[in-house]
């Protein structure tokens, strides 16, 4: 038997290679296992992802060990790794290691065991022994655990390895969980059942006797035992019985004298029978007869003892127990963590019960409650609103929606109707696109089929861009799935993330959300795949990381494919590909109507806190939590009438008066920028020189605050030039706007207005992101000023004026798809604003007001963007209809760079004509727009052929240049 392996090491490699399985693994080897081999001369881990009877190559080497008895890799990833590879032109073994936790081969570790067949024989030296003493204490230790030892692996290390050469020791493999970083919250959470839980705690406390006899009294079957009884068992006095009785506590029955017969019931004398037979009584109720029967020697008196019995029912009972020994704050933490049902952070059980550490660590030890810790994503801007934890009732529309999202889970095709009648389409096309705007309900169809696939015991997959992976997005899917819900980001240490690897590993959560990488997470079965905001270009992974350049979005697709996934994709402006596949029948495509809506609570709260008119109102013939808003007005204003005008301002006077009125009702405005398109530059008047980064050879930006030159593409730093650098003269300008020069522009015309000004240069801090927002959000100040957008879900209610300073933002960059990202910008900033409770406008500032792209985005209409679009890139063969595929070279030597790209341009014309492939063009090599990163000079080739990957799959690319198929950019 042998196994086929891919070896995970850095350096890129292209094929398998086969391994002999001995025969002791032959039974427990399965496909995805990890396993230590020797590579070259090196040992190495390789994944299994093929078994076989024969072996390709004659002489195989053996599999040194199993790693890891849990497979690391799912049968479906595996396809998936292969899919990426052929699709991307990247070796296997890279490709594979996107679904590896990082480090993998840190936490991987040795573990030692004396062998029991040893026979104790051989000379053993003075480390050797200490090791064996060890182990023989220990049973089995593991590498790191004798490093702690030892002080230092070389301490033990060359005698273990002896000891194992001479089958002394025995040495297998584990995969150690690492120790990850205590996260910044502690948590707690009850463990045991609440029942189980308060009967332990009622044993917390002091002593109090009375509290003894209320757990005695609970502990017995019999409800009213003998007084007697009682106290004899427990040894406590009766005073305290009396207490209890006296506070209504327990309950006593009088002590009585009661008549019962002493003859058999055959020989009962007529005369007496029928009062015998309703013995026994008590003595007050017989007294006429009792003395007549008692002579006859038919009855004795029997003394009854007193009884006593618990008044309230269990629960009460173990309430008050607490109380008697003064440890009600026990049962008040049970009591929040039961009814809370998932972790809650130590400081607010401190708040909400009066507790200490001390007393949550008592709980702890008892094994009543855990403790955790968890990342805090939580914050004060979220608490405050109203997030439905409930499945809301469905509009109409999303009905429609809803029920076709589900045939394709549960049959794998929907109904459709052909000529009137139903009939199923075809199978096989699991991917759906669902267009709508920002708000109108998506998010919802997403929940609902992910509670679907729960439902039928699957799990989920949430895709959504970095920048929207806020606090608000997790809260809003914990709340509706608590406790099954895991977060994967980029602010994890690489611990954390094999943390939540391993947990994804052991099915310990249902539902993870995260960035493109999230969709690699080991779940067993998925049932669902979302891609949220799928136009979003940081989906698609590319250099400088490590290859395969893949795009999240097509990835999840194919593992849709492998997996049987259904996989919904959605965004208010569908990337132009997609779309036209949607169209095209490839993906089913799904809308929902142009509408924002909210949830009736969410709404009524917001409006109640914050005392202000919600302009939100019920949608007619919709379930009556729906609330809709109508979509912002969006006004264009043309910059060059206002220069004609007079108005050298950055500020046109549309977007000035509207400053003032908002200023004026005291909401706030966000005043957007993107400075990409308006790239501050330095020049001199007079010679015209533009000063730059001598490494990257991209203009200079200035910054006012620190008074330095600043290249925005490797973060070089160097002081303004006094005089040009070329002629001399005194004479420079500081040309273009940056979000630094509009804020001063803001803060002199409006003195008055509290300004924050939120881009990559302010936020660069830790948690400065959330802060700058939080105090915007707070209305410490009136006017923001950002490059970046508003991710969705969060609420600015106050916002009612959101102003484009310039929207010809990309359009002047030589790329293909600068129209379609300047109208998923400005569709997306149209749709974030007005979204408050006071609905809101939108002013955009351009040069090009007649461009389809800024005019369909501010009529919010996708469709006519698309039309335009699709016919630009039909006209010049664009994608969707030719596939591009990328090669980038990056040389500190210009010339040779120049020589190199030339040579292999060369190469790939004749490899084109051999393959008789039509319809293929080769661009290049030209310097690209980016034409020298870090001080290397890059020369670029494009192809656009119908079908990059078959056509450069037998072509070697040398190992220095970079391979994109389909890029998202040409730049
Ligand atoms: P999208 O994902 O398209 O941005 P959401 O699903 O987030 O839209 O919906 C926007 C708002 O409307 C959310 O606050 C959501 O809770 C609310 N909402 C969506 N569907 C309904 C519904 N059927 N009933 C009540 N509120 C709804
Ligand atoms: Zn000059
Ligand atoms: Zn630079």
């Amino acid at each position: 038997m042998f196994a086929e392996v891919v070896v995970n090491v850095e350096a890129q490699l292209k094929g398998t290679f086969h391994y002999f399985v001995p025969a002791d693994l032959r039974s427990i080897l399965s496909i995805g296992h990890l396993v230590e081999i020797e590579f070259g001369r090196h040992l190495a881990q390789g994944i299994i992802v093929a078994l076989d009877v024969e072996s390709p190559v004659e002489n195989t080497k053996p599999l040194i060990s199993l790693i890891d008895d849990e497979p690391v890799l799912r049968p479906w990833q595996i396809h998936l790794a292969y899919w990426l590879s052929k699709q991307y032109l990247t070796p296997l073994n890279s490709c594979i290691r996107l679904m590896l936790p990082p480090g993998l081969t840190r936490w991987a570790d040795a573990v030692y065991d004396i062998n029991p067949y040893w026979d104790g024989e051989g000379r053993i030296t003075e480390k050797q022994g200490q090791l064996l003493a060890l182990l023989r204490d220990n049973v089995s230790l593991r590498g790191r655990q004798l490093t702690r030892e030892f002080g230092k692996k070389s301490e033990w290390k060359s005698a273990a390895d002896q000891l194992v050469r001479r089958e002394i020791l025995r040495r297998g493999s584990v995969l150690d969980a690492p120790r990850v970083r205590p996260r910044r919250i502690r948590t707690a959470s009850m463990v045991a059942g609440p029942e189980w839980g308060f009967k332990a705690a009622a044993n917390l406390g002091r002593k109090s006797l009375q509290a003894e006899l209320l757990l005695y009294l609970l502990s017995l079957d019999d409800p009213m035992p003998a007084e007697v009884d009682v106290l004899q068992a427990t040894g406590i006095a009766l005073v305290h019985l009396d207490k209890l009785v006296q506070e209504g506590l327990v309950l006593r029955s009088t002590a009585q004298v009661l008549v019962v017969p002493i003859v058999a019931r055959e020989k009962y004398p007529p005369q007496y029978k029928s009062v015998l037979l309703r013995l026994p009584l008590p003595l007050s109720e017989l007294e006429e007869v009792a003395g007549e029967l008692k002579m006859h020697g038919l009855v004795v008196y029997s003394k009854q003892p007193v009884t006593v019995g618990l008044a309230l029912p269990e629960q009460e009972v173990l309430l008050e127990v607490m109380k008697l020994r003064q440890a009600e704050i026990y049962f008040r933490v049970l009591n929040l963590l039961s009814r809370e049902m998932q972790p809650v952070p130590l400081s607010e059980i401190y708040d909400r019960t009066g507790s200490n550490l001390n007393q949550l660590r008592r709980l702890e030890k008892l094994d009543l409650i855990r403790f955790g810790s968890e990342e805090v994503w939580r914050d004060s801007l979220m608490d405050r609103d109203f997030v439905t934890a409930t499945a809301p009732e469905l509009t109409p529309d999303q009905h429609d929606v809803w029920d076709q999202v589900r045939e394709i889970m549960v049959f794998g095709r929907r109904k459709v109707k052909v000529d009137g009648a139903e009939r199923y389409d075809d199978p096989g096309r699991q991917a759906v696109l669902l267009h709508g705007v920002t708000g109108s309900g998506k998010t919802e169809i997403y929940m609902q089929a992910i509670d679907l696939a729960l439902k039928r015991g699957q799990q989920a997959i949430v895709l959504v861009p970095e920048i929207a992976l806020t606090p608000q997005t997790v809260r809003r899917f914990a709340a509706r799935f608590p406790g099954k819900v895991a977060v994967l980001h980029s602010r994890l240490s690489d611990g954390e993330r094999f943390d939540t690897w391993r947990r994804a590993r052991l099915g310990l959560f249902d539902i993870v959300i995260g960035p493109r990488s999230a969709l690699f997470a080991p779940l067993k079965n998925i049932g669902v795949i979302v891609v949220d905001e799928e136009h979003d270009a940081s989906y698609r992974q590319t250099p400088p990381v490590p290859p395969p350049y893949y795009h999240a979005r097509e990835t999840a697709v194919a593992a849709g494919q492998i997996s049987g996934a259904t996989v919904i994709m959605g965004s208010a402006t569908p990337d132009v590909v997609s779309y036209h596949r949607a169209q095209s029948g490839q993906y089913l495509l799904m809308e929902l109507p142009k509408r924002v809506m909210g949830h009736r609570l969410r709404v009524e709260g917001q409006a109640e806190r914050l005392h202000i008119d919600s302009q939100y109102r019920q949608l007619p013939g919709s379930p009556q939590d729906a609330y809709e808003i109508p979509l912002p007005p969006v006004q264009i204003i043309d910059l060059r009438q206002e220069l004609r005008a007079g108005n050298r301002s950055i500020f046109s006077r549309t977007l000035a008066d509207a400053i003032n009125e908002t200023l004026e009702r005291q909401e706030q405005a966000i005043l957007f920028l993107n400075r990409r398109g308006t790239a501050t530059f330095v020049m001199c008047r007079d010679c015209g020189h533009v000063l730059r980064c001598p490494r990257c050879d991209m203009p200079l930006t200035y910054h006012r605050p620190r008074m330095m030159l600043t290249c925005h593409h490797c973060g070089r730093q160097e002081p303004p030039h006094g005089n040009c650098p070329q002629c001399g003269s005194a004479r420079i300008k500081y040309f273009g706007l940056g979000t630094e020069e509009v804020e001063a522009r803001v803060q002199k015309r409006w003195p008055e207005a509290r300004i924050t000004r939120w881009d990559r240069d302010t936020t660069a801090g830790k948690d400065t992101h959330e802060k700058l927002l939080a105090s915007f959000i707070n209305r410490e100040s009136d006017i923001l000023v950002g490059t970046q957008m508003i991710a969705k879900g969060l609420d600015l209610p106050f916002v009612t004026l959101v102003g484009v300073i310039s929207a010809d933002v990309s359009l002047g960059l030589p790329d293909y798809r600068t129209g379609e990202k300047a109208f998923q910008l400005l569709a997306q900033v149209a749709g974030r604003a007005g979204r408050g409770l006071l609905g809101g406008r939108v002013i955009v500032q351009t040069y090009q007001p007649q461009h389809y792209a800024i005019q369909a985005a501010a009529d919010h209409d996708f469709a006519t963007f698309y039309l335009e679009e699709i016919s630009f890139r039909t006209q010049h063969m664009l994608p969707p209809f030719r596939r591009l595929a990328k090669l980038v070279l990056a040389d500190p030597i210009a010339d040779r760079g120049k020589r190199l790209a030339e040579q292999l341009a060369v190469e790939l014309r004749v490899h084109v004509r051999e393959k008789v492939l039509g319809a293929t063009e080769l661009i290049g090599p030209v310097p690209p727009f980016f034409s020298r990163v870090d001080g290397r000079y890059r020369w670029q080739i494009i192809i656009r052929t119908p079908d990059p990957t078959s056509l450069l799959a037998d072509f070697p690319v040398p190992k220095n240049w970079t391979l994109e198929i389909d890029p998202v950019s040409t730049l």
